[in-house]
């Protein structure tokens, strides 16, 4: 057996840089009170301490990207029906509801490249779309939720000054964008939906182009089908056909698949 006098000696010398690790220890392991999730590497502090070339430095922790996501979500609106609109109530009676089920599930085990549904109004595609990206969000991923008229009019009025770059930057980094009713216009004179004008298709393709090129996680729904897409602008079409490949949900147009109608 060691000496007791032995066995505190060696515990109680610790060099200098043994004692500062310690130190950085004792800090990372205090408890914060960031709310929103439970966050392992900080304990909900947001930063992280470390020793780097003997300074001591604060990191922020990567849980921040998604704490911010959410906050955002929260304004957006979005968060509230994002508690509705889960893969458990989404009701499924049809073998077309069942697909669109599946291929939301299968994206949401393994995200790579787009989701996309489009076609028939009122057939779930908000539900189905708000209901990947909150699990996204939940498995560590910052996202934001882009309803596609209010973002396009909100860019369109920034064009030429410093906050359009900013906001682009923004919607390019983010783990997954979710375009809702994409290429959504107002109604024209006859009350019709007016197409999109060159305006929109332009800043719809610079979204689209960036998104595509940073090979960025993007969850799209639209009135539009990918093939309707395709006729209005090809450079957009072809890029969303592409990278939703796996995950492309057209819907029939059918009025018994309008769920707003209460029609099965
Ligand atoms: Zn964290």
């Amino acid at each position: 057996m060691i000496p007791a006098s032995i066995r505190t000696k060696s515990t109680a010398v610790r060099s200098f840089d043994d004692y500062r690790k310690h130190q950085i220890d004792v800090l990372n392991a205090l408890p914060g009170d960031l709310p929103g999730m439970d966050c392992s590497e900080c304990k909900n502090k947001g930063v992280i301490y470390a020793l780097e070339d003997g300074y001591e430095v604060a990191k922020e922790c990567s849980c921040m990207a998604v704490r911010r996501s959410w906050q955002r979500i929260e304004k957006s609106g979005l968060k509230d029906i994002m508690d509705r609109y889960t893969f458990k109530s989404y009701e499924i009676r049809e073998p077309w509801q069942e697909q669109i089920m599946r291929s939301a599930c299968d994206y949401c085990r393994s995200p790579e490249g787009w989701f996309f549904i489009g076609g028939q109004v009122g057939a779930g595609k908000t539900h189905i779309c708000t209901a990947i990206v909150g699990k996204l969000l939940k498995s560590g991923k910052s996202a934001i939720y882009a309803p596609w008229k209010r973002i396009a009019a909100e860019l369109k009025a920034c064009l030429n000054e410093p906050e359009y770059t900013a906001r682009m930057d923004e919607l390019m980094k983010t783990d997954c964008l979710y375009l809702d009713d994409f290429l959504r216009t107002g109604a024209g004179d006859n009350g019709k939906k007016s197409p999109p004008t060159q305006g929109d298709l332009n800043l719809a393709y610079e979204i689209i182009n960036n998104r595509y090129n940073g090979r960025k996680l993007t969850v799209i729904s639209s009135e539009l089908t990918t093939a309707e897409i395709l006729q209005l602008d090809d450079a957009i079409g072809s890029r969303i056909a592409e990278r939703a490949r796996a995950h492309t949900n057209n819907i029939k147009r059918d009025i018994s698949r309008n769920y707003r109608l209460g029609g099965f």
